[in-house]
């Protein structure tokens, strides 16, 4: 497939993709507030910036579009052909600054979760913010946790299972 853009139109689209993908962000907000968290957004004093702090959890939030950041194995990170040299070196950058930023964070003693913009459809919302439950009020849990569609996927399976038997 090639890309019927210039690198540079791509470019733009993929800006107002994005700026239109505050909303997966929104949704996050959301439901840690319905579950009683309490956080500040975007503290420019943390590596990253990250997009949400919950600061009696000791704990980060990024949500991540999964262009940008690369989501691994995810089919919205997958790279316009035509232009794929113009992309890889951008969005190794990006990955690399990420893990940069998310190593600054454990050794300052913060847990980190990423929330990618795949998790954040409407009917997974419910999987999403259990998944966000379990992880933040887990102090002993991982440092580092991922949540994307195949994870919130796999718990509506799991779900659906229990409620078969
Ligand atoms: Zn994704």
């Amino acid at each position: 497939m090639t890309d019927v853009f210039t690198s540079e139109k791509r470019s733009q689209i993929m800006r107002a993709i994005v700026s239109e993908d505050t909303k997966p962000e929104v949704a996050v907000r959301r439901l840690l507030f319905a579950d009683g968290f309490r956080f500040r957004l975007h503290v420019r004093s943390l590596p990253g910036k990250p997009d949400i702090v919950l600061p009696k959890w000791r704990t980060v939030i990024f949500v991540n579009g999964c262009f940008w950041h690369q989501h691994r194995g995810c089919p919205r990170a997958v790279l316009p052909q035509s232009n794929a040299d113009y992309w890889r070196p951008k969005l190794a950058r990006n990955q690399k600054r990420d893990q940069e930023d998310y190593a600054a964070l454990a050794a300052s003693g913060r847990r980190v979760l990423v929330v990618w913009e795949c998790a954040c459809k409407k009917k997974t919302l419910a999987s999403l913010q259990a998944l966000m439950r379990r992880f933040i009020r887990d102090p002993h849990g991982p440092a580092f946790c991922e949540i994307g569609r195949s994870e919130v996927l796999a718990l509506l399976q799991a779900q659906d299972g229990e409620r078969a038997l």
